[in-house]
């Protein structure tokens, strides 16, 4: 399982790290540290979807 962030939708709300912050990584202005391409590691994808699905303005989804 890939994710991504839209680097241009994100808003700093940081809902994403708050659900895990190793797998939604924030810096140090509060944005999304993500990326365009990461992989989420085998038995974690649930929390991935949770945290995609915290963000209040859509910004991550599944590649
Ligand atoms: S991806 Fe969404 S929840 Fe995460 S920091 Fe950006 S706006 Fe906030």
């Amino acid at each position: 399982m890939r994710i991504t962030v839209d680097s241009t939708v994100c808003e700093a709300h940081g809902q994403c790290g708050v659900v895990d912050m190793d797998l939604f990584p924030l810096d140090d202005d509060g944005y999304s540290a993500v990326g365009p391409d990461a992989e989420v590691p085998a038995g974690e994808e649930d929390t991935a979807l949770l945290g995609i699905a915290a963000c209040p303005v859509r910004a991550l989804r599944v590649l």
